[in-house]
């Protein structure tokens, strides 16, 4: 399947919360969900002034928002979830550490891209090294101990400065440690759950895939 190339916001719309698909400039941007609190389309004001939503209704739609903030496909995420269930521990959380360790979100909390779909397009272009080797998927799976730095040649792109020096950009995470002037980070340790800010009931998702 292709991956969606539409209006992003439309995405924040549907799932009626700002999911920061946009990274940095949704601080700055003036942004739709505020705007316009309702589902895009024809049929979007009507649908928000319907209350009641099945249980179904509402696995799927935690489902779709984790998917989109992290821009995955269905296929990638499902493999995801199935590689979390065969995991000791509770499959949920899993879930979430498993999505936070891959390259691109890696790249994207150390600060090198604005948001997810810039980190990813970094590693796509071969601008990302792991432990000293170009590494160019972006699902890669970091461990903790892995070095992740921008390739020498590339240290000076000008969209990763301007992502560093971004006045919205957020700290660095518990977990991961930039040098910042180096363009080097390192996953400290595996993060848990509770290091990982994201407002979804992870829950959900593993009772829609437990049909
Ligand atoms: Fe979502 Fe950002 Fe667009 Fe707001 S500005 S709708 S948070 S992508």
């Amino acid at each position: 399947m292709a991956r969606y190339t539409g209006p992003v916001c439309k995405l924040c719309r549907r799932e009626g919360q700002k999911l920061f698909l946009k990274g940095q400039k949704c601080y700055t941007e003036k942004c739709p969900v505020e705007r316009r609190a309702y589902p895009p389309g024809q049929h979007g004001p009507s649908q928000a002034r319907r209350r009641k939503h099945s249980d179904y209704a509402t696995q799927l739609r935690e489902k779709q928002k984790v998917k989109r903030i992290y821009g995955l496909h269905e296929k990638q995420f499902r493999n995801l979830f199935e590689a979390a269930a065969h995991v000791p521990g509770i499959t949920g959380e899993n879930l979430i550490v498993g999505l936070e360790s891959r390259l691109d979100n890696v790249v994207f909390r150390m600060g090198f891209a604005p948001s997810r779909s810039g980190a990813r397009q970094l590693v796509r272009h071969r601008h990302v090294e792991v432990n000293g080797h170009v590494v160019d998927v972006p699902s890669y799976h970091v461990s903790a101990g892995d070095e992740i730095a921008v390739r020498p040649k590339s240290k000076d792109l000008f969209r990763i400065e301007e992502s560093l020096q971004a006045r919205t950009r957020p700290a660095v995470m518990d977990w991961l440690a930039l040098d910042e002037r180096a363009r080097v980070g390192r996953m400290v340790r595996k993060p848990t759950r509770q290091d990982i800010p994201l407002a979804v009931q992870e829950q959900l998702i593993v009772e829609l895939y437990s049909k």
